[in-house]
């Protein structure tokens, strides 16, 4: 059933953990195959076999709060994209910042915490990257900033 397979096939929209070293979760905005491509093709190599096994599409059912703060997310994001850098108004901004910190205080939280130790064993996430303290070859990753 070559069609069904095809169907099946991760693309952008769909929930898969790890698509970047410093999130947890996210949605894809490529397919995981555009995204395994990308990785095979301009990551260090000493990164990829980390990168490839973590990658996966989630496969529990999410928290619909975690579906309505991305939501949310998008939505204050897509707001201020209606202005140029320097007319956005402040309150749209702050907006999206709230947005931005509860949706990622959620992925911080209890309920994603053993989501992720269910389908992600063996995984050295540490709340940020996947590459805690130094990469593998010891070049430090950039922290993120929230
Ligand atoms: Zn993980």
């Amino acid at each position: 059933m070559a069609v069904q397979e095809e169907t099946t096939r991760p693309e952008a929209g769909e929930w898969a953990w790890h698509v970047h070293h410093d999130t947890l979760v996210e949605r894809l905005i490529y397919s995981l195959e555009e995204r395994i491509l990308h990785i095979v093709k301009f990551k260090p190599p000493e990164e990829q076999e980390l990168r490839l096994r973590l990658l996966r599409v989630v496969k529990v059912e999410l928290p619909v709060e975690l579906i309505a703060l991305d939501k949310t997310l998008e939505e204050a994001r897509e707001d201020t994209l209606k202005y140029s850098c320097d007319d956005r108004p402040p309150e749209l901004l702050r907006a999206y910042m709230d947005a931005e910190a509860a949706y990622n205080h959620f992925l911080g939280g209890p309920e994603m915490v053993a989501l992720h130790a269910k389908e992600c064993p063996d995984c050295p996430w540490d709340g940020e990257t996947v590459f805690p303290r130094a990469g593998p070859t010891g070049s430090p990753f950039p922290r993120r900033v929230n």
